[in-house]
């Protein structure tokens, strides 16, 4: 029930800056979902982008679960990553069913928080085209069909494919995608569930709230109703499920952590 995703400046940049500004993906995800525990949660998941491969780790239980998993099989530094707290709705709590799912011969990993409402049609579909599944998630098959599209287009453009997507899926969904292919990048939508990217100095954010990245910017901008956001360190664009530019609201969080 919890969504936290980050793109920091590539430690290049960084260096020729004379900063630190950025932090190691790792730390800002699992704080981010510490922030968001009280949505409520059965489960907990990180992915990161790291030397041109997805690193994961989730674990049903609660958040210190995936800590001592992480503490036992750490993760490489990254400046790319997504973060989730899972709620079940299709598939009991399990390590299989909790996020993020991690698909096309582990290159594209997806978060989601919702339901879709027409997975079943779409993974028969998918399991026609000769795809398999690990879990019992309709995540898994939105993640797979991302993919799906995302190689069919063969473009290399996961902000297209992601819109392709969404036009598919019926229901409430928040998603998060990372893919080998872009390093650097974190690719969002939202469709009645709650997406709001946070804008920090080189580096972005996104949140099921602002309670996500809280600690590190105070300027964030909600996503409205079926729009998609693509985040890198510095930039982000907004389209709406069409790929027609779109702007989301900007505001800033004047309460106290
Ligand atoms: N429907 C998805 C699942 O059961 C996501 C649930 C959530 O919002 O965390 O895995």
């Amino acid at each position: 029930c919890g969504i936290v995703g980050y793109v920091g400046p590539s430690s290049q940049v960084a260096d020729e800056r004379g900063t630190s500004s950025g932090h190691d993906a790792l730390d800002v995800l699992v704080e981010g979902l510490r922030r968001l525990e009280y949505r409520g949660y059965d489960s907990a998941g990180v992915a990161v982008l790291s030397n041109g491969s997805v690193g994961f780790r989730k674990k049903a239980g609660k958040l210190l679960n995936l800590e001592r998993e992480l503490g036992e099989r750490p993760l490489p530094r990254s400046t790319t990553g997504i973060g989730h707290t899972r709620w079940a709705t299709h598939g009991g709590p399990s390590d299989t069913n909790a996020h993020p799912h991690v698909v096309d011969g582990g290159r594209l990993a997806v978060i989601h928080n919702g339901i879709i409402e027409n997975f079943a049609e779409i993974k028969r579909e998918l399991v026609e085209k000769g795809h398999e599944f690990a879990s019992e998630t309709d995540t898994e098959v939105a993640a797979t069909l991302l993919a799906d599209i995302y190689n069919d287009l063969g473009d290399q453009d996961l902000t297209t494919a992601m819109q392709a997507a969404c036009r598919r899926l019926e229901g409430a969904f928040t998603l998060l995608a990372v893919h080998v292919d872009h390093p650097g990048r974190v690719v969002a939508a939202r469709r009645n569930s709650p997406l709001v990217l946070g804008l920090g100095e080189g580096e972005n954010f996104l949140g099921s709230d602002v309670s996500g990245f809280i600690d590190y910017t105070r300027s964030a901008v909600e996503l409205g109703q079926d729009q998609v956001v693509t985040i890198t360190a510095d930039d982000y664009e907004i389209t709406d499920f069409h790929g027609n530019p779109a702007q989301g609201k900007p505001f800033e969080v004047l309460w106290d952590a």
